[in-house]
């Protein structure tokens, strides 16, 4: 059978799909991905270590249950009515079971941009219609351009990725009041960030607020994430999910991270603090050789340069990979001088923000 015959058989939307493909490289120094670049809790990494035989060779939990009230604790919502988590694997399988479980063929996804870039896959793998309106020039929702889509699923993300800014409370309360479908909050960043949205969970039964194990947490690797609202949300969300989706190790590992006896969040919250303490002296770096990153409430930061290319593949001869972007929005005026193209730079240990300061000054110099 010739190739062709085989897409011809697949599902249309599904034989167009790109494989996601960011621009990677083996890098000495890889910021390129928003992950803990710490490394994972301790506690986590022990249990891994002196996990018994049976937890690869028997099935993980159902649905979860542990790792949900664990969640719930963390957040300070056991005690909350009607308040449920759908834990996945990774909070990508969550944004992508919440538009199966409320989307069908032709309904709109509605989201800003620039953001998440899986969005748009997520949405069309559904079968659905992923529609976009730019940030305002304040890198704030347009709420009410967003409503008026009138979408089955509207997505927001604060912080938002890749701009690293957050959403005003004003706009994401404006969207949750008046979107027409259910809206899905992504707080992947939600530990390094001075606010988070999860309180309008209890305020309104549209909303789900997805988190992650991928950032903050140090277990990229393993796949976790979850979403917390109102149970008979989440119970559509989990329908749509299907059963044993979280593995054993990932459960186990994700468990011990979240365990307040073992201080593995103090760990967690002392590499967060580290971060922003050290995305703040790499912004101000940045600054200092002329480059414009904007305010973050991340482990990222957002740098828009109409050299984001140049610089990135400068970076990559000198064993530094970063994100670069281009065909980014130019409605907004700090992407416009930008002519669309921006750097997005993790944030870990300072030595290795000081291999990017050298790499972006070496590379400056060249030119
Ligand atoms: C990294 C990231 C995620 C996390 O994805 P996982 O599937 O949990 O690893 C979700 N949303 C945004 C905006 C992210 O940047």
């Amino acid at each position: 059978m010739s190739a062709d015959a085989v897409r011809l058989m697949a599902r249309p939307e599904i034989s167009v799909l790109p494989l996601y493909a960011p621009d990677l490289a083996e890098c000495a120094v890889d910021v390129s991905d928003n992950t803990n670049l710490w490394g994972m809790p301790p506690a986590a990494r022990r249990v891994l270590a002196d996990a018994p035989m049976s937890a690869a060779a028997r099935y993980p939990s159902l649905y979860g249950a542990p790792l949900r009230e664990a969640v719930l604790r963390y957040l300070e919502l056991s005690s909350a009515p009607a308040i449920g988590v759908v834990t996945g694997c990774g909070s990508d399988d969550v944004i992508d079971a919440t538009m199966r479980a409320f989307g069908g063929p032709g309904d709109r996804v509605a989201f800003s941009a620039p953001s998440f870039s899986m969005i748009p896959t997520f949405a069309r793998l559904n079968g659905l219609e992923p529609v976009s309106i730019p940030l305002t020039d304040s890198f704030d929702v347009d709420a009410e351009r967003l409503v008026d889509l009138g979408a089955k699923i509207t997505y927001l993300c604060t912080p938002n990725n890749p701009t690293a800014t957050l959403l005003s409370r004003s706009a994401v309360e404006y969207v949750v009041t008046h979107a027409r479908g259910v809206v899905l909050l992504d707080e992947a960043y939600a530990e390094f960030a001075p606010e988070t949205f999860v309180d309008l969970t209890m305020r309104a039964e549209r909303v789900l607020v997805t988190r992650t194990f991928s950032k903050a947490f140090g277990l990229a690797g393993l796949r976790v994430g979850y979403g917390v609202g109102g149970a008979d949300l989440v119970s559509m969300v989990e329908r749509a999910r299907g059963p044993y989706k979280v593995n054993a190790l990932a459960e186990r590992a994700a468990l011990a991270a979240l365990d307040p006896a073992d201080d593995a969040l103090g760990w967690v919250h002392a590499h967060a603090a580290l971060a922003v303490q050290n995305r703040e002296r790499m912004r101000t770096a940045l600054y200092e050789i002329g480059l414009a990153p904007l305010p973050s409430a991340a482990n990222f930061l957002f740098v828009p340069t109409a050299r984001a290319r140049l610089l990135a593949s400068a970076l990559r001869k000198r064993g530094v990979l970063v994100r670069a972007f281009t065909g980014l929005p130019t409605a907004l005026p700090a992407l416009a001088a930008a002519g669309g193209a921006a750097l997005r730079i993790g944030i870990g240990p300072w030595e290795m923000m000081q291999s990017v300061l050298d790499g972006l000054a070496e590379a400056t110099a060249c030119e």
